[in-house]
């Protein structure tokens, strides 16, 4: 340091290249965000058979799913979005949206703005923005935030009246729906007997993960999201649960022969709506949906019975060579499996070792939607091959989390 009130040329070079760079790094993210909004638009599943545009960019860009995620959350709000017509809807922040593009905005700034905002009533939310975008110019984020609660505490005094007419209700009330984008929404009011067990059953599943695998990246709500569904599939699998005609009593899909060998066309699911063939055609694969296959003149052919089920010993060798999700970085244990057949058995594939793989639930899924592709390697170990947009030259990967077990198969 030459002198202490005129900064070296050289700290002034270096203070503009930071400013340079952090401006294309926050305007590169924030034209991500809106291809990623627009993708999600698109369907996410229609293009690229992931079920999010989290998980999508957890695998194109090693970025970690919590992260990916604030990132699709924040470019949600400050970029228009489109109603399942297709009529728009605007960007709760759209003049901080083009700020962000053009590099101007951190993100904790872009957070403090769009929270401040979804609290404004809506008549105030364009002053309100154009407010706090000028103090952004100059302020951190932190005073920005300080200025945010000031016209919150101004426009809305009180919050919201507490709600102390509500009604007396039943202890136990479960609803559980089905959307029309196929999520399924869970709410319901329970005793507190009912709850507490229900929080120690989800608690024992939700542990975050330890192992050489790194961090659990996920959310406390992502931990209990799994929780739930492995809780559901313990519950299906368990010898408790009522037989049907002598099986135990999963749920019924009617699909024909031909829809389901071409994965086209839609399937009868239960008695409470349709799925369509595709779907039936990852439950057909191992044990959780007994598909009633139909023949031409929709009589239940036999075929599902006699070809698909994995027997106990055959499931226990699946067991021992797989020992868990075989999918690349996957830690899932056995119990959490089910058997996917490479060549699924409605197009003649032998239910055997050669063509079984042991997977979780998400990965199964995943490789029935996706470009990802699984065979046996020579060496008799399953191996996965990514999709071209993953890896150009489709180099094979394979699972290396799982212990080999104590003892010899
Ligand atoms: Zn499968
Ligand atoms: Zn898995």
């Amino acid at each position: 340091m030459t002198s202490n009130t005129t900064p070296s040329p050289d700290a002034v070079a270096f203070a503009d290249r930071i400013g340079e760079l952090v401006a294309s790094m926050r305007s590169a993210e924030a034209e991500l965000g809106a291809v990623l909004v627009e993708i999600e638009q698109r369907g996410v599943m229609e293009l690229f058979g992931y079920r999010s545009a989290a998980r999508l960019l957890e695998h194109l860009a090693d970025m970690p799913k919590p992260a990916a995620e604030r990132l699709i959350k924040r470019a949600r709000l400050v970029n228009p979005g489109r109603n399942l017509d297709g009529s728009p809807i605007p960007a709760l922040a759209p003049a901080t949206g083009a700020a962000a593009r053009a590099g101007r905005l951190s993100n904790p700034m872009i957070d403090v703005i769009t929270s401040v905002l979804a609290q404004v009533p809506p008549e105030h939310c364009v002053s309100a923005e154009a407010n706090l975008l000028a103090f952004a110019e100059e302020a951190g984020h932190k005073q920005v935030a300080a200025l945010g609660a000031r016209i919150l505490a101004h426009l809305v005094p009180d919050g919201d009246e507490p709600d102390d007419t509500e009604p007396v209700v039943p202890t136990r009330e479960l609803f559980l729906r089905r959307k029309r984008t196929g999520i399924w929404e869970l709410s319901g009011r329970f005793d507190d007997e009912t709850g507490a067990r229900a929080h120690a059953l989800l608690d024992s599943l939700a542990e975050r993960r330890t192992g050489d695998e790194g961090p659990d990246f996920r959310t406390t709500p992502q931990r209990y999201g799994d929780a739930f569904s492995d809780a559901v599939d313990l519950a299906l699998n368990s010898p408790e649960l009522p037989m049907q005609a002598g099986e135990r009593a999963h749920v019924m899909v009617a699909v024909s022969l031909e829809d389901l060998k071409s994965g086209v066309g839609k399937a009868t699911l239960g008695d409470t709506g349709t799925m369509t063939a595709a779907e039936a055609r990852v439950h057909a694969c191992d044990a959780m949906i007994i598909p009633a296959v139909l023949g031409d003149k929709s009589e239940p052919l036999n075929l599902g019975r006699l070809r698909r089920l994995i027997s106990a010993g055959l499931r226990r060798a699946l067991f021992l060579r797989d020992r868990g999700c075989a999918f690349p970085g996957c830690h899932r244990p056995p119990r959490h499996c089910q058997g996917h057949h490479i060549r699924h058995w409605a197009d003649g594939g032998p239910t055997d070792l050669t063509n079984l793989v042991l997977m979780c639930a998400h990965h199964h899924r995943l490789l029935h939607r996706s470009g990802w592709e699984v065979r046996i390697a020579t060496d008799g170990l399953p191996e996965f091959l990514p999709p071209a947009f993953i890896d150009r030259r489709r180099k094979p990967r394979r699972n290396n989390l799982h212990e080999p077990l104590p003892f010899t198969a």
